[in-house]
């Protein structure tokens, strides 16, 4: 059942040659989080999203200091391996300094291939960051039609905010079922199944979804011991996920960038100032948007608690938006009787030995607490 979820992973890059071989539609390399993909599917081209892989390092460190994450190192090792010559142009947000930074070298080394940027604001006024999103969204459609050649219009928006607006409700159903049923699928399948919609067309992404949320949908329910929530920016190394499920701790929800903070916000309404400010201030708080109504520490508090639930910290090394959070939010829950721990990870890491044995730890500590 989860097979052509694994292959999109492994064959990424092939898949979405091949894919543009057969259709001559372009393709759009998206760094995420947080643009709006709906606006690319409406111009008749295909999102792909990155978010680093598990490559070893060597070309990128010319590049980018040895300080910024391995989310963005990767990528351009991705870029300067010749992985990434199927995309016609880049969006990028501005989420961190690191990704900001990736686009300025990106766009020193990559000359021949537009470089769009989505500002985030990071303001206190709600009129004010509306209208500053609308006039990024403005100018970004206008750099994609240069790109795509093709018009931006009412009709296209329409026909691509229904389906994404399908991907995401199926997304969501799967988050609920694994709610329900932690023990319908592991935590590799769970996620192998989420990161294949980065690289697939959303509309073949939602034809393989729809079967597959039936199936577990109906499958009877079987409570789990030792429930955790991993927060953090993406469970990468993917491989990782697998060490949860070697121990046997079951992930219930999560707190991630590339999870329910992205898919909580629902897909995008409109390309008015207000459904763009709730595509993307409108989910659950992000280490990476800066908005003063939302307290990360109380939404993770009352998750664990409804989900009966200790909390991972998932740490990707030098991602300064979460380390900022992670203290303040580990003490947070400690004082309030919830299990609480963190790793650090890089993505190319590829022994979990240490990580496994702190894992170990915590799952039995969460039997004495909860
Ligand atoms: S949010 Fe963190 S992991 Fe993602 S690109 Fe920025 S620094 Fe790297």
């Amino acid at each position: 059942m989860f097979e052509e979820f694994f292959k999109a992973n492994r064959e990424s890059a092939n898949l979405a040659r091949k894919w543009k071989k057969k259709t001559g539609r372009k393709i759009i390399g998206v760094m995420p989080e947080y643009f709006p993909s709906e606006v690319i599917t409406a111009l008749g081209a295909y999102p792909v999203h990155f978010r680093g892989t598990q490559m070893p390092l060597s070309r990128s460190d010319t590049y980018m200091q040895s300080f910024s994450c391995t989310t963005t190192r990767t990528i351009l090792e991705q870029a300067l391996n010749g992985e990434m010559d199927y995309v016609d142009a880049f969006v990028f947000t501005t989420m961190c300094d690191n990704q900001q930074n990736l686009a300025e070298v990106f766009k020193n080394l990559f000359p021949d291939k537009p470089v769009i940027i989505f500002l985030i604001p990071f303001i206190s006024s709600v009129t004010l960051r509306q209208e500053h999103l609308k006039e990024q969204i403005d100018r970004s459609i206008s750099e994609l039609e240069r790109v795509t050649g093709n018009k931006f219009t009412k009709d296209g928006l329409k026909k691509a905010l229904m389906l994404h607006e399908r991907l995401n409700t199926l997304i969501n159903n799967l988050y609920d079922i694994r709610r329900r049923n932690p023990g319908a699928l592991s935590a590799y399948e769970f996620y192998s199944i989420v990161k294949a919609g980065s690289f697939l067309p959303p509309e073949e992404y939602t034809g393989m979804l729809g079967p597959v949320v039936k199936t577990l949908g109906s499958m009877d329910v079987k409570d789990v011991a030792d429930r955790v929530i991993i927060s953090g920016i993406t469970p990468e190394p993917l491989e990782l996920t697998k060490a949860f499920d070697e121990i046997g701790l079951h992930i219930v929800d999560d707190d991630l960038t590339s999870g329910t903070r992205r898919f909580s916000k629902g897909a995008l309404k409109g390309t008015d100032a207000k459904s763009l400010d709730n595509f993307v201030f409108g989910g659950s708080p992000c280490s990476t948007l800066f908005d003063p109504s939302k307290d990360r520490r109380s939404y993770l508090l009352d998750k664990a608690r409804s989900n009966r639930a200790g909390v991972i910290m998932w740490q990707i090394k030098f991602c300064e938006p979460e380390a900022f959070e992670r203290p303040d939010i580990t003490s947070y829950l400690k004082e309030n009787n919830i299990p609480v721990t963190s790793f650090e990870v890089e993505l190319q890491m590829a022994s979990f030995e240490g990580i496994k044995t702190r894992l170990q730890a915590f799952k039995e500590l969460m039997e004495v607490q909860i």
